[in-house]
């Protein structure tokens, strides 16, 4: 989760940072787009490829007959990068960057039949053709189903406003009335697509942070954290299929200490303020790529992907003794001081999360009895 979207004073508001790039998104945010780029690209890859017959016996009646079996040897390219779109699609709703790529290549696989069938065209002129102008309008149109960031659909509008220019160049309407108005015509749908992709990720965005964060804390809550651990499993099991291997996957469990007594001594108002605290000491010393979240009342968990315990003892220790020196102020401007007990594990081979949650429970509660303030990896 990024720093930035953990901050519970951006709860609601979602502006044009948290659109124009995927830069601040956290990576369950990226796992909840890639869902919803996943379903799109899989319903809009089918659409163009039902339409890709239909309009190739249309091309029938129409294509100059010396041109037609080019034409139709292009359709099958094409039908060729869709089926692929769906394939890679398929195997990839966990994959952000994989769905992303899936995007450009059904976008572009019409565009570059198009480009193809333009340089194909030889003495034809493009309206010679039926239905084949209007395909980077459509293009731009269907860039709207997508919560594509500005960025994304930028780049992709551009390569079609690109196409745009070749065809009307074949056509010869560049610098025409004709081609200005065509061109005011795709940058204004363009604009509109941007805007609904701007609509579509905002949205996602705001739902994501009332379903998924911890009010008090503004951490992840226990089914987010839950949902991405089953992603991070599959997603190393995607992984060890594809190289033979997957990167370390290493978790902490925290608990407060003797926090009743905090709450006793000082009352529930000052217990919040030490959760606050204990959560902003976490998000400090985190990376962006790490995950945190409130698992209980006074129980956290950190994931950290990518990281051996070896290397999450040195972390732990950090967070400890950070809490160790931390103070917070009650009501009559007294000190109240906290600590907090972790245990630490590291994913084995295929091991379940439940398994592996229940590891990491027995460690938390060796270091309870071990007198608490402490780390037990072992
Ligand atoms: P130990 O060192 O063994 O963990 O002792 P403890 O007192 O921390 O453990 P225990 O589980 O007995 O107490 C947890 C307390 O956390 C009980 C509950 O009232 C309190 N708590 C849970 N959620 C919140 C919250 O949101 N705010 C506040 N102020 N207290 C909470
Ligand atoms: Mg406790
Ligand atoms: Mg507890």
């Amino acid at each position: 989760m990024t720093r930035q979207a953990l901050s519970t004073s951006r709860w609601f508001p979602s502006g044009l940072s948290d659109t124009l790039t995927n830069k601040h998104h956290s990576q369950d945010f990226n796992f909840a787009r890639s869902e919803y780029l996943h379903t799109r690209v899989m319903f809009v890859a089918m659409v163009f490829a039902l339409l890709t017959p239909i309009w190739a016996m249309v091309d029938y009646f129409i294509i100059p007959g010396a041109l037609y079996s080019n034409v139709l040897l292009a359709r099958a390219l094409m039908m060729g990068a869709l089926t692929l779109v769906m394939l890679i699609t398929r195997r990839s709703r966990i994959s952000l960057d994989k769905v992303r790529h899936s995007v450009a290549l059904l976008m572009l696989s019409p565009a570059l039949f198009y480009l193809a069938v333009l340089l194909m065209l030889g003495d034809y002129q493009s309206h010679d053709l039926a239905g084949y102008s209007f395909i980077p309008f459509l293009l731009v149109a269907f860039l709207s189903v997508f919560p594509l960031t500005l960025l994304e659909s930028f780049g992709i509008g551009m390569i079609i406003l690109l196409l745009e220019l070749i065809s009307q160049y074949k056509g010869g309407l560049l610098l025409t009335p004709l081609g200005w108005q065509d061109l005011w015509l795709l940058c204004t749908l363009m604009a509109i697509s941007l805007w609904a992709n701007h609509s579509q990720v905002s949205t996602l965005m705001r739902l994501y942070r009332q379903a998924s964060l911890d009010p008090l804390t503004g951490l992840l809550n226990r089914g987010v954290l839950l949902e991405s651990l089953d992603q991070l499993i599959a997603k190393r099991k995607e992984d060890r299929e594809d190289s033979g291997k997957a990167a370390p996957l290493t978790l902490l469990m925290l608990d407060l200490d003797r926090f009743k007594r905090i709450n006793d001594t000082h009352g529930h108002s000052i217990g919040d303020q030490v959760l606050k605290s204990f959560a902003s000491i976490l998000r400090g010393e985190l990376r962006e790529s790490d995950i945190i979240a409130r698992y209980g009342g006074e129980e956290f968990i950190i994931v950290l992907p990518g990281t051996p315990k070896s290397d999450a003892m040195g972390l732990a220790e950090r967070i400890r003794h950070h809490c160790e020196k931390t103070r917070v102020y009650n009501h009559q401007g007294e000190t109240v001081s906290f600590t907090t007990s972790i245990g630490i594990a590291e994913l084995r081979g295929d091991e379940a999360i439940d398994a592996m949650l229940l590891r990491l429970d027995n460690r938390l509660y060796e270091a309870k009895a071990r007198g608490r303030n402490c780390i037990v990896a072992t």
